[in-house]
């Protein structure tokens, strides 16, 4: 099976030896001219995957509760308010975001510009029509680094999981880095190459996993949390990441394509498949940590939203709708916040971090 971007990596290989996989996975998404998120149009039914906010408006507007709760504790600052989004898609989590806190916090919406983030211009345009009655206020970056700088309420809805990762395999002399190279038959095909990683990277206890186990790292994703946690420090303000994953870092392969809604290889069809793998959150709180930001907490997805109210939401919106709408409705909060396969309330996870400190609801009382 053959993609324009696979001749492209092919020949890449024969020209400069094997790939990382944070590379392969930089070029297939990012490829100017065949990247997946430069090229394809990945959500929705007739696309690869559907995410939280393109399933109900409720997910959007329980974000934008979210927002609006934390301006509120942080004292309801009236300068340079910044609300960011990296990665927004199709737009439809701001606009339903921008929705509530129009209604809920007036002076907030006055207030605030929306700087959006976002690598593809192909999405970048997805988003204007969207945002469209909102076009004043919006603006567009192509790194955080370029959003300027004040009070700052952020959202990051299914972003890391499409930043890259190395991936570094056991073999009988430690750890070493797994490379993407070419077979005998000239496919694209999984190797070993000679890198080692610092042992006190991984996690503790190492040593007693079968050769074979996979752990992944990932700088890219570290540099990311890094830069907006300086940003919270230096200006104030929270982040609310949202992404499937894991609480606790722990070995493993979770590089997953995905092919309209079927998982795939991730060596068949690149450019063409999506391509990500799970988020580490504990590693991410503790790049916020370093930095010197408060963690509020990390929930699952389902603990975030109920706690947020969106079963009371969800009824005051099914109210007066016909039976088959409200049956909808209560189908949409079971995929965004239900537990089990094809659910995303215990799959996906909800870290929130903020400076000054402040205690925010759903998460735990800091004590
Ligand atoms: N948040 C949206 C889209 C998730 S898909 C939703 O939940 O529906 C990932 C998004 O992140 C896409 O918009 C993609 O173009 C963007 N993206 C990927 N890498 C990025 C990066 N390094 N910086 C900013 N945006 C990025």
């Amino acid at each position: 099976m053959t993609t324009p971007l696979s001749d492209k990596i092919k020949n890449i290989i024969r020209r400069n030896g094997p790939l990382s996989i944070t590379d392969y996975f930089a070029i297939c998404l990012a490829d100017p001219e065949h990247g997946y998120y430069m090229s394809r149009e990945p959500f929705g039914r007739t696309g690869d995957f559907i995410t939280a906010p393109e399933i109900s408006q409720l997910y959007g507007e329980m974000l934008g509760i979210f927002v609006v709760h934390a301006w509120q504790r942080h004292g309801t600052p009236m300068d340079n308010i910044r609300l960011v989004e990296i990665g927004p898609g199709r737009g439809t989590l701001m606009l339903d975001m921008l929705r509530v806190i129009s209604k809920l916090a007036p002076a907030l919406f006055e207030a605030a510009q929306v700087h959006l983030v976002e690598t593809s211009e192909r999405l970048r345009g997805v988003q204007r029509i969207t945002l469209e009655s909102y076009s004043a206020k919006v603006s567009w970056f192509g790194e955080f680094d370029e959003v300027p700088e004040g009070f700052t309420l952020l959202v990051a809805n299914e972003l890391f999981d499409a930043i890259p990762v190395r991936q570094f395999v056991k073999t009988p002399t430690g750890f070493r880095e797994r490379l993407v190279t070419l077979d005998a038959n000239d496919e694209l095909a999984f190797a070993i190459g000679v890198a080692g990683i610092d042992p006190a990277l991984l996690p503790a206890p190492p040593g007693r996993e079968p050769d074979g186990t996979v752990f992944e790292l990932a700088p890219a994703r570290q540099a990311v949390m890094q830069a907006l946690a300086e940003r919270l420090r230096q200006h104030g303000g929270t982040a609310a990441i949202i992404d499937y994953g894991s609480m606790v870092t722990g070995y493993g392969d979770t590089l997953q394509a995905v092919l309209r809604h079927q998982f795939d290889d991730p060596l068949a069809h690149p450019g063409e498949a999506d391509l990500t793998s799970h988020v580490d959150f504990e590693d991410l709180a503790k790049v916020a940590r370093a930095v010197g930001v408060q963690i509020n907490g990390c929930l699952r997805q389902g603990d975030f939203l109920y706690g947020l109210g969106i079963a009371e939401r969800a009824a005051s919106l099914a109210k007066d709708k016909p039976f088959d709408q409200q049956k909808l409705i209560a189908a949409a909060v079971d995929r965004l916040a239900g537990e089990g396969a094809g659910k995303m309330g215990e799959l996906f996870k909800v870290l929130a971090i903020s400076s000054p400190t402040v205690q925010l609801a759903p998460f735990r009382k800091i004590v």
